[in-house]
């Protein structure tokens, strides 16, 4: 288990080199021209050609290999409940796994499958203040879980979300998982946790398991969440109309996750795409879930909208990334000077019929993962759970 996830000890610099394809994360940029990053303290310093960078004193080198570096995944969506470990399955390590599938932070939309999870407003806050702590504290695989997401409850009052803030509380979970299941109470709770700097979200579509219901179309666009979760259900989802008029009524975050209907998961990147708004279109599993967990999920998110809707790959990893990145004001998710040094490194996996990487996506195939790197430290080598990659990168020199 890797619940002792590696922290920096002390000054550090790692430098990547040889990379063959250097993906942004950013829409506007998707692919950069360099072939070498360097991060000093876990920070982006320098991205460019090997001889104008400063390689000087570095503690790690990674030799890429000619493989393709991107951005650490970003999930949206998942429902963590305690250190690495889900009742919802009845798993261990799952973060871990997550980890092997490119994912380096995770957003909760609530800690919902804790058993016996408290609906009373003490209980609840209580919880959402435990669950940020915890997952503060402990990073699984190194992985950035940023939890501690209430549902909210009709008895709650404007000072509880005060309080909440105050306690370190950034997050509401999915809005309608809770008692609260109208427009006019989800949006003057919304307001108030808006108004403290609390980002919020909806469980969109039909139930999802027992104990969840319906929010259609109507209630989203009354509450106006910063994100409009699972917008293609979950596995419930609305009608395509119901859909387009979000897309339209609105201009909050659309995420789409694996844990939902693909069909309209489609229909959805269509809308956001003929409307010019890809950088809506954020990426999410909306795991654990009944389905089960998806370690590969958001890179088979990527690989399906990039396939079946015709994305090129490189746009498709930004909705994966850069797009959530901004969207949830993370520091990570973009290949830029000053941001965390999270990384995926991958190649196209042995036996694809694509002519590169970015072609085996656009034919529907998952790439190799060779290496994840948070925060300028290389947390896993080869994937155990990605198809093998024709090129893996290495470790040259550090440890
Ligand atoms: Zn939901």
């Amino acid at each position: 288990m890797a619940h002792d996830a590696p922290q920096a000890t002390g000054p550090s610099k790692l430098v990547i080199r040889n990379i063959g394809l250097l993906l942004s994360g950013a829409l506007e940029k998707p692919i950069l021209d360099a072939d070498t990053i360097v991060a000093v303290n876990g920070k982006i310093s320098a991205i460019g050609r090997l001889k104008d960078v400063d390689i000087e004193g570095a503690t790690t080198v990674v030799n890429a290999n000619g493989t393709t570096v991107a951005p650490g995944l970003i999930d949206s969506h998942v429902h963590p409940v305690a250190g690495d470990w889900t009742p919802r399955q009845n798993q261990i390590s799952w973060i871990d796994s997550y980890l092997h599938g490119g994912v380096t932070t995770m957003i909760s939309a609530g800690e919902v499958h804790m058993p016996g999870r408290p609906r009373d407003v003490v209980g609840l806050k209580a919880m959402a203040i435990f669950a940020q702590r915890a997952f503060w504290n402990l990073r699984p695989g190194g992985v950035k879980m940023h939890a501690g997401a209430p549902v909210i409850e009709c008895e709650m009052v404007e000072d509880d979300f005060k309080e909440l803030a105050a306690a370190g509380v950034k997050l509401l979970g999915e809005v309608g998982l809770g008692g609260v299941k109208d427009g006019p109470t989800a949006r003057k709770m919304v307001g108030w946790a808006r108004k403290y700097g609390i980002q919020s979200t909806i469980h969109t579509g039909g139930p999802s398991i027992p104990g969840s219901g319906l929010i259609g179309a109507d209630v989203v666009l009354e509450a106006d969440t910063d994100v409009v979760g699972h917008i293609n259900g979950g596995h419930t989802a609305l009608p395509d109309d119901e859909i387009r008029c979000i897309c339209e009524g609105c201009k909050r975050g659309l995420e789409l996750v694996h844990n939902g209907n693909e069909r309209s998961a489609l229909f959805t990147l269509r809308t956001a795409r003929e409307m010019g708004d890809l950088h809506r279109v954020i990426l999410g599993t909306d795991a654990p879930a009944g389905s089960g967990v998806q370690p590969l999920g958001i890179l088979r998110m990527v690989s399906l909208l990039s396939s079946l809707g015709e994305l090129p790959a490189e746009i498709a990893f930004c909705l994966a990334t850069g797009n959530t990145a901004r969207m949830r004001e993370l520091d990570c998710g973009i290949i830029e000077v000053g941001r965390s040094a999270d990384f995926v490194i991958m190649d196209m996996a042995q036996h694809s019929p694509g002519k590169n990487i970015l072609h085996s996506v656009q034919l529907g195939d998952l790439p190799g993962i060779g290496m994840t790197i948070i925060d300028g430290i290389v947390r896993t080598q080869r994937s155990r759970n990605t198809p093998p990659a024709g090129r893996v990168p290495e470790i040259v020199s550090g440890h």
